[in-house]
């Protein structure tokens, strides 16, 4: 148990979340339904937000890492809790203008950022840009320059460090899309480039070296090339990076196969990266920089479950039993693309003992559309309310209409409420671009 727990079950054997009966929630808003817990989403804002306050004299800003879950109710509470958001997209940018958000807290990422999205983003004065590609920071400097402004840039950079989950490697250069490598050359050369620009002002560096991380060290690694390549470059060249921003990845649990971390852990890993960067900087005589994060995942993914309605159940002798849901890849496409983990249960008769293994197929026409498979579970019928947990990030961002499936509504429960922040899609919604050309018809 820890202080983000927003899963219980009550007396009558229903799963809760956040104080609130599930099949309740299922009732009232149908399914499949998408639902998030605020109070957790908030929590682990502030416990990101209060760690830098403490351990760092407040020098640095969270910022959430939107993808993971974008949508105006997001935006709204990431500016109530004070802290930034990242955003990739013209889209996203969109989002965060149509949510009143303070765009000097936005940072835009992309390898590929179109002309038309470099524009849009400086047309809403996001504060600032991480450059990807030489390219783009020449692009940049010329749009810059039409509007006679100068604009706050960081450079995206690969320590070599590759992290996943449970391990990570140290590689000579990396292979990406994303950041310039420090060895070799790469990342220095880009930032005399960018020094050179007379419309961007180089602010320093970012790095994201994977997600799902649990392993404490890669992320103090990482944090320790950085600040090796900054003093290396200070000595070089007299440029001080004066911002690190250090990406996000922390870890969440999906199955018992994950730690489950609580408030108290998260902190213990921004403190980690926190104290590296104070002991280089001593090491260096250098100026403690603007510490930048971006955790996404963990502040949105086990705050959000997905409720379902049990369909047909179909058992092959000796092979598996499927029990069939009224979702799928359409608004999970998680298992579809990583043949991720999850843990299911019965929300409606929750604390029954589980008895079969089970797998979960989607409703798509897709034989690999499963949620999860081989999951323990009581006996599953037909009319049951199935709960997948920790589906709050990178599902609804991630869903599509496919086989002309309706992506499910959202809602947010808290002190005993639950309202929608995305509502219902409708079939005149999935024809609402449709044309027929004149001579089709
Ligand atoms: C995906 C991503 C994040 C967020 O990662 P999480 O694992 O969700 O915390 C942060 N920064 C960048 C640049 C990313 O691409």
């Amino acid at each position: 148990m820890n202080e983000r727990d927003t899963l219980k079950i009550n007396n009558e054997g229903h799963l809760e979340i956040g104080g609130m009966d599930t099949v309740a929630l299922a009732e009232a808003f149908g399914t499949p339904l998408y639902v998030y817990d605020e109070v957790y989403i908030r929590n682990m804002m502030r416990t990101y937000k209060n760690t830098i306050i403490k351990e760092y004299s407040g020098n640095g800003l969270v910022l959430y890492a939107s993808k993971a879950f974008s949508c105006m109710a997001m935006y709204t509470i990431a500016k109530d809790e004070g802290i930034g958001i990242d955003v990739v997209s013209g889209g996203e940018i969109y989002t965060a203008a149509k949510s009143g958000f303070p765009f000097d807290r936005v940072y835009m990422h992309g390898n590929n950022k179109t002309y038309a999205e470099l524009e849009y983003a400086l047309d809403c004065k996001v504060g600032t840009i991480v450059v990807d590609s030489l390219g783009e920071a020449e692009t940049l400097n010329e749009i810059a320059g039409e509007r006679g402004i100068k604009q706050a840039v960081l450079i995206r950079i690969n320590p070599g460090i590759e992290a996943h989950t449970h391990a990570f490697v140290q590689t000579a250069r990396t292979d990406s899309k994303f950041g310039f490598s420090i060895s070799g050359g790469a990342a220095e050369e880009m930032t005399k480039q960018v020094l050179a620009k007379e419309n961007l002002i180089l602010k320093g560096y970012h790095c994201h070296i994977g997600s799902q991380i649990f392993e404490k060290q890669s992320f103090v690694l990482a944090a320790e090339k950085v600040m090796n390549f900054i003093a290396e470059i200070r000595n070089k060249t007299g440029f001080e990076a004066t911002e690190v921003n250090m990406g996000g990845g922390f870890g969440v649990w999906y199955t018992d196969e994950d730690a489950s971390l609580s408030a108290t852990d998260y902190a213990e890993y921004l403190k980690a990266l926190i104290y590296t960067i104070k002991d280089k900087c001593q090491e260096y005589g250098l100026k403690e920089p603007f510490l930048l994060i971006e955790p996404g995942r963990s502040i949105v993914a086990e705050a959000g479950i997905t409720l379902y309605r049990v369909g047909r159940i179909k058992e092959i002798p000796g092979i598996r039993k499927y029990v069939a849901i009224d979702g799928g890849m359409f608004e999970n496409p998680r298992y579809a693309l990583y043949q991720s983990k999850y843990t299911a249960l019965l929300a409606n008769r929750a604390k029954e003992p589980c008895t079969e293994k089970v797998s979960i197929a989607g409703k798509c026409c897709e034989s690999g559309d499963l949620i999860a498979v081989d999951v323990s579970m009581p006996e599953a019928r037909e009319g049951d309310i199935l709960a997948v947990l920790t589906t709050g990030a990178y599902h609804y961002s991630m869903a599509s209409n496919y086989n002309r499936n309706l992506v499910p509504p959202s809602v947010i429960v808290k002190d005993g409420r639950a309202d929608y922040i995305i509502k219902p899609q409708t079939y005149e919604d999935l024809i609402r671009n449709d044309l027929i050309p004149e001579r089709l018809k």
